[in-house]
């Protein structure tokens, strides 16, 4: 179901929205205080640094305490090394050591709001910031999106990114953290990128996250979709109703929509593709194979003298780099074995097309209008009401 031909043009959505929001406080006021108790105590773990070799904290005011709640007296910054026994402070082994503070912790430099938690895994040190969730996307909307975009596109931004963090936290629920701090998952950066309009964007949209049947969503999103976004089946296999794909020529006229080029000569392209775990030698052609539904190459076929033949579009972007492939929205050439990538969009496709937004928003549109565009069947819900 597609929301966004039925939505009322901006002048009279206006007149309409000034009404409502009136109508909206008058009947939200009582109310008010059990649904921000229950958004403020919702917390997120984030893995910020893994298997490092040393770890310095510091920070006004910092508190470590160990495994068993013991509060440590240690110089500052506070050096952290790895070895047999656990974790290494001034000659002395801890199996965890948390650090908290007033304003920030700084872990390696970099303040962080919340608690840092330290301990041993893959052979260094796994550190994990945990925080509150809504602290969390202040820090993460310059990360993602530039503050400074329209409002409206920046509250669509803190809306996903919170539902995406609250669905991964459900799914991770028994491991020791809930997200990445890369592209994994959302890029975070600590609390040193915070800025007045995403706190505006994450307390105007306090608790709200974006739902399907009731079950909170998977609220994939990329810079640009270059046209039309992709539906989720074609990138990872898995078919969901909200993530179709839905017809967009918003982002056309942003820098990352725009058509790129990149070349590269074959054995460079072998060079990656073996690297990336692929069985190729002799590469001697590269031919673009079918086209999916939504206008990206579901095939690039390798002419090669040893391990040739298909291999699907997004495996091909992904051991050739998605720095040079910028998506699988890309065509490619032979000229004089110098293999010519070029194609439109930024990212895998699926979900929310960031720079598709910030044209929507500039356009006149509300958040929740953006949302129920790009999440087509979806509705906003605060965590309070479904939990
Ligand atoms: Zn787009």
């Amino acid at each position: 179901m597609c929301f966004y031909p039925r939505v009322l043009r901006p002048s009279y959505r206006t007149y309409i929205i000034i009404l409502l929001t009136l109508v909206m406080t008058a009947v939200s006021l009582p109310g008010r205080n059990r649904i921000d108790a229950a958004t403020v105590d919702e917390t997120i773990r984030i893995a910020i640094i893994k298997s490092a070799l040393e770890v310095k904290v510091a920070g006004d005011g910092l508190l470590v305490t160990n495994e068993k709640g013991d509060v440590l007296t240690v110089s500052l910054p506070v050096t952290v090394k790895p070895s047999k026994d656990g974790l290494l402070v001034e000659g002395r082994p801890y199996r965890r050591l948390l650090f908290s503070a007033p304003s920030a912790v700084l872990v390696n430099n970099k303040p962080y709001r919340g608690l840092a938690e330290l301990s041993v895994a893959d052979k260094g040190i796994l550190v994990v910031n945990q925080l509150p969730l809504e602290e969390y996307l202040v820090g993460l909307i310059n990360c993602e999106i530039s503050s400074a975009w329209p409002i409206d596109a920046v509250k669509a931004q803190a809306i996903i990114a919170r539902t995406y963090a609250v669905n991964r936290k459900m799914a991770r629920s028994a491991l020791p953290y809930h997200l990445e701090s890369s592209v994994m998952d959302q890029v975070y950066d600590g609390s040193l990128i915070e800025d007045s309009r995403s706190r505006r964007a994450v307390q105007d949209t306090a608790g709200q996250v974006l739902v399907y049947g009731g079950a909170v969503i998977q609220a994939f999103y990329h810079s640009s979709c270059g046209g039309r976004t992709e539906a989720s089946e074609n990138v990872w296999g898995a078919s969901l109703p909200y993530l179709k794909g839905v017809e967009c020529q918003y982002c056309l006229t942003s820098p990352t929509g725009t058509v790129w080029e990149y070349k590269l000569s074959l054995p460079e392209i072998e060079e990656r593709l073996r690297a990336g775990g692929h069985k190729v030698a002799g590469l001697y052609d590269i031919k673009p194979g079918p086209l999916n539904s939504r206008g990206r190459l579901k095939q690039v076929i390798l002419q090669a003298t040893k391990g040739g033949g298909a291999i699907s579009g997004d495996q091909f972007r992904k051991a050739v780099g998605y720095g040079v492939i910028k998506s699988t929205r890309f065509t490619v050439k032979n000229s004089n074995d110098e293999i010519s990538f070029s194609g439109s969009g930024n990212g895998h496709g699926v979900g929310l097309c960031q720079w598709g937004a910030k044209q929507r928003a500039l356009d006149g549109f509300a958040s929740n209008e953006i949302l129920s565009y790009y999440y087509p069947g979806t509705e906003l819900k605060k965590l309070s009401e479904i939990r």
